[in-house]
């Protein structure tokens, strides 16, 4: 048997409409398989606390390997991964078509769905449904009140006790000037298709942009516009079913699937180019929703239309079609690629383009900030979200920093709590606000 796989790493679809994959029995056989692979071999010891988990449980049993392990303990495994998908990604050499066949966040996703189908917290549920509660967040008054809570100690306080959100979790602010809302119409320009990408765009807007930050929308707008690329929004969205994704909640992911993939796979068979400037609804489109519905063709057409935002910019930059007329330096950037963006295999876009403007430094760090969605949200990982993050903090400090960037929003606020003073006078941006900048619009 070989070490390691030579050929291009694959992922076996999702086999969850199979009654089979929700067997309890052979999960937790599926569980102590792969788990007894990867204390032979423990790369992954520093990626998150999914693994230190299932290590310490291994080397505190009588027999120090996984069968001394109760079988209930495997379930706390389970709890400390978020699904980055990065040990996959980025150390496992047993993964498809390997013979071991270790895909182990598709493992913890197969385990989460039998969790959730056995009960969970009303928190976790109310977290993951973004749109509802973005919807309800967002009506004005209701922004202004529940921003003022989030800011106020002993409200935090009273958060924490019920619904288990951590106090000292900086949340980010609800708008009731809903990005969907409120958009600049295009401009009529003539398309221009490029070898590499097509010259017209229809925004997938995501609840993060509509209901907490739509400045990231308005810019990508901007963005755009300068480069005389026409636009759409797209008629309707919901929430593209990652939040659900991450809880195991598959019968909701399919709920929300029914409401976008028509959408967009219209827009899509329209020669639209689909931009998300969220990662990891992005990569929803792109890996996880094909995965699910391997033969469904809008879901495909979907997922060959998807960009992300700076990946569209660098193929059009190929295509000699974006402006480079940039008149404002940038400094110094500490710009931070998310496991989302890293898992789409696309390279460091974002860093390139960035690096394209004149006057402008990036550090680039590739390691997991440990916040994901809503995990880092909740009063029992709270702790290990900060300190899986911490290196991170330290290497986005070290260069003293113009700029903290990160392409997930919720990634970078996290990054610059973490930060604290250590730079100071870091200023948090996204990118696409950064390029706004550069192109002084
Ligand atoms: S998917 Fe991410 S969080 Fe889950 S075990 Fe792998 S590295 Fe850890
Ligand atoms: S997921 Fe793969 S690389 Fe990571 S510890 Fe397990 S076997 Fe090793």
């Amino acid at each position: 048997m070989r070490e390691g796989s030579l050929e291009a790493p694959t992922r076996h679809p999702l086999d969850w409409k199979n009654p089979e994959f929700y067997d309890a029995a052979q999960v937790e056989k599926e569980l102590g398989r792969v788990f007894d692979i990867c204390h032979g071999c423990r790369r992954c010891v520093n990626l998150c606390t999914a693994f230190p988990t299932l290590f310490d449980l291994v080397d505190a049993s009588s027999t120090m390997e996984v069968d001394g392990v109760a079988k209930q303990d495997y379930w706390k495994v389970v709890d400390q991964c978020y699904l980055c998908d990065m040990c996959y990604m980025t150390k496992c050499p047993y993964v498809p078509p390997h013979p071991w066949n270790v895909d182990f966040p598709h493992l913890m996703l197969r385990a989460k769905a039998i969790k959730f189908r056995k009960g969970i917290r009303f928190r976790d549920r109310l977290l993951s449904s973004t749109d509802a509660l973005g919807k309800l967040a967002a009506i004005p008054v209701v922004a202004q009140t529940v921003n003022a809570v989030n800011k106020n100690a002993v409200a935090r306080a009273a958060l924490q006790s019920v619904l288990g959100v951590h106090k000292d979790r900086e949340l980010p602010p609800y708008t009731s000037e809903r990005f969907r809302s409120n958009f600049a119409e295009s401009r009529s320009f003539p398309v221009k298709d490029g070898k590499n990408a097509p010259g017209k765009v229809a925004i997938f807007s995501t609840c993060y942009v509509n209901y907490n930050e739509p400045g990231l929308g308005h810019d990508l707008l901007a963005l755009l516009a300068h480069n005389e690329i026409p636009y759409v929004v797209v008629e309707k969205e919901a929430c593209c079913g990652m939040p659900k994704l991450e809880l195991g909640d598959l019968e909701a992911v399919d709920r929300l699937k029914q409401i976008n993939i028509p959408v967009l796979a219209r827009v899509a068979k329209e020669g639209y180019a689909i931009l998300a400037p969220v990662p990891s609804c992005t990569l929803m489109f792109k890996q996880e929703l094909p995965l699910m519905y391997p033969g469904d063709a809008d879901t495909l057409a979907v997922r060959d239309a998807m960009f992300d935002p700076f990946e569209y910019f660098v193929l059009r930059r190929k295509d000699g079609l974006l402006k480079t007329d940039f008149k404002t330096p940038l400094g110094k950037i500490s710009y931070h690629i998310p496991c989302h963006s890293r898992v789409q295999n696309m390279g460091q876009k974002t860093r390139e383009m960035l690096e394209a403007i004149p006057g402008t430094a990036v550090s680039t760090v590739e390691r997991c900030a440990g916040h994901d969605g809503t995990w880092g949200v909740k009063t029992e990982y709270f702790a290990n979200s900060m300190k899986i993050g911490r290196p991170v903090f330290r290497q986005m400090a070290e260069p003293q920093p113009d700029y903290v960037a990160s392409d997930c929003p919720i990634a970078a606020r996290h990054i610059r709590q973490g930060m604290g003073d250590e730079a100071k006078n870091a200023i948090k941006e996204h990118p696409l606000s950064l390029l706004r900048k550069a192109y002084g619009i």
